[in-house]
C-alpha cells in the first residue's frame, strides 16, 4: 500500500488550494474533481483535458484507491454478486438485483459487522473496518455500469443492505450518499435510496436531525424484547421502547414512513403474541412491513415458517391497515441473498 493520500479524500476547496500552491489555475482543480466524481474516473491518465505535467504532479502526490471486482458471479435468476477487493486487500460484497421493473444495488457499508444477529452470515465475521465514502460510491458506480451492460438501464434503486451496519459508519455513509446523490457525483435521487439498520436508536434520531432525504428500513424481526434479545443479542443495549421513540422522532421530523424488515421463523415468532406485538409496534408511527424470506445460513435453530403462518401475518397486518409486502429471495444459488454475504473467498 502506498503512503500517498487518496485524492478523493480531498474536498474541492482542498484540491483547489493544492492547485493554487502549485501555481495552477483553480478551474483545473474543478476539472479534476469532475473527473473523480462526475465521471467516476479511477485513473489520472483518463483526464484528457488536464496536461501531462499536471497529471504527473497529481500522480506524484496522490493515489486513487479504487475498488476492483475480484470475483463476479451471475445467478440463474439474473442476480449478480461481486466480491469487491479494496486497496488494502480486504473484501466486501455488492449485489445487483434485477426485476422486471427495477434494478437495485445492494451495497455494503463495512468490512464484516460488529453486530451479532444469529441468523445472519455476515455477523459470523468480525467487523474489520468501515468503508470510506469513495468505497461506498465506487460500489454504486460499479453496479450501475453492470446494470447498464447487462440490463440496458441504469440503477433504479440503492439499498444499504449488504455487509455491515450502516449507522455504525454514519459519517462515511452520509459522505458516500452525498456523492451518489449530488450533481457533483451521480445525481441519483435520495428517494431511491434505502438505508437498512438493525435499529441504532441514537443514530436514527441523528439522521432525523440531519434532515436526510433517503428512506429508512429497520430490521425488526420481533416486537417482543425477549425474542429480539435472543435472535439479535446486541439489542440488549438497544431496547425496543427507545427504538420506538427514535422512530416516532424520525417520522415527526422527516414525515417519512419507515419499513420494518421481518422474517418469520418456526417456534421463534410464529404465534399470535408476536403477530399482535408487531401490529401494536407498527401502529405507533406510520410504517409498512416487508416480510423477508429467510435464507438459510447453516443453523438448525432458524427454520422459515410455513406459508400458512406468513399468510396469517399478512392478513392480520392488512386487517389493521398496515401495508405489507413479501420480499422473495434473489441470488440464493450464489449466496447473494440477504444475510448470506460472508465472503467465502477468504
Ligand atoms: N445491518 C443492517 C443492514 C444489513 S442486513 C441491518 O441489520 O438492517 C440487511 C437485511 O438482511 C436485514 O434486514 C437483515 O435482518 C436481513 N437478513 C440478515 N440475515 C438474513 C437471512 N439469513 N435471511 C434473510 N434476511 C436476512
Amino acid at each position: 500500500m502506498e503512503n500517498k493520500n487518496d485524492i478523493r479524500s480531498l474536498k474541492l476547496d482542498e484540491l483547489t488550494s493544492f492547485f493554487q500552491k502549485n501555481n495552477l489555475p483553480s478551474y483545473k482543480a474543478k476539472q479534476v474533481y469532475d473527473w473523480l466524481w462526475k465521471k467516476s474516473s479511477i485513473s489520472f491518465d483518463n483526464m484528457t483535458n488536464i496536461s501531462l505535467e499536471t497529471r504527473d504532479l497529481l500522480k506524484n502526490n496522490f493515489v486513487i484507491n479504487h475498488i476492483k471486482i475480484e470475483k463476479f458471479q451471475k445467478s440463474n435468476d439474473g442476480t449478480i454478486k461481486n466480491a469487491i477487493l479494496l486497496h488494502d486487500n480486504l473484501l466486501v460484497e455488492s449485489v445487483l438485483i434485477p426485476t422486471k421493473t427495477r434494478t437495485t444495488a445492494c451495497v455494503s457499508s463495512q468490512v464484516g459487522c460488529s453486530l451479532d444477529c444469529e441468523f445472519c452470515a455476515t455477523s459470523k465475521m468480525d467487523r474489520i473496518r468501515n468503508l470510506n465514502p469513495d468505497e461506498i460510491y465506487d460500489q454504486v458506480v460499479t453496479i450501475n455500469s453492470q446494470s447498464l451492460n447487462y440490463y440496458g438501464k441504469p440503477l433504479s434503486n440503492i439499498v444499504f443492505m449488504g455487509m455491515g451496519e450502516p449507522l455504525l459508519n454514519y459519517n462515511n455513509l452520509i459522505k458516500g450518499i452525498t456523492k451518489i446523490t449530488n450533481k457533483e457525483g451521480l445525481g441519483i435521487s435520495p428517494r431511491r435510496i434505502t438505508v437498512s439498520t438493525s435499529g441504532i436508536s441514537k443514530m436514527i434520531k441523528k439522521m432525523a436531525d440531519d434532515n436526510v432525504k433517503f428512506n429508512l428500513a429497520i430490521s425488526l424481526h420481533s416486537a417482543i424484547e425477549k425474542t429480539r434479545n435472543k435472535i439479535m443479542p446486541f439489542t440488549k443495549n438497544f431496547p425496543l421502547d427507545e427504538l420506538n421513540e427514535a422512530i416516532k422522532y424520525w417520522y415527526s421530523k422527516t414525515k417519512k414512513m419507515v419499513t420494518y424488515e421481518y422474517i418469520v421463523w418456526n417456534s421463534i415468532n410464529d404465534d399470535d403474541e408476536h403477530i399482535n406485538a408487531l401490529v401494536k409496534f407498527c401502529k405507533s408511527s406510520p410504517s409498512k412491513v416487508n416480510l423477508i424470506e429467510y435464507n438459510s445460513v447453516n443453523s438448525s435453530f432458524f427454520v422459515s415458517a410455513s406459508s400458512r403462518i406468513i399468510s396469517k401475518y399478512v392478513n392480520t397486518l392488512e386487517n389493521n391497515k398496515i401495508p405489507v409486502t413479501i420480499r422473495k429471495s434473489r441470488g440464493k444459488d450464489i449466496d447473494a441473498a440477504c444475510g448470506q454475504l460472508a465472503n467465502k473467498l477468504k
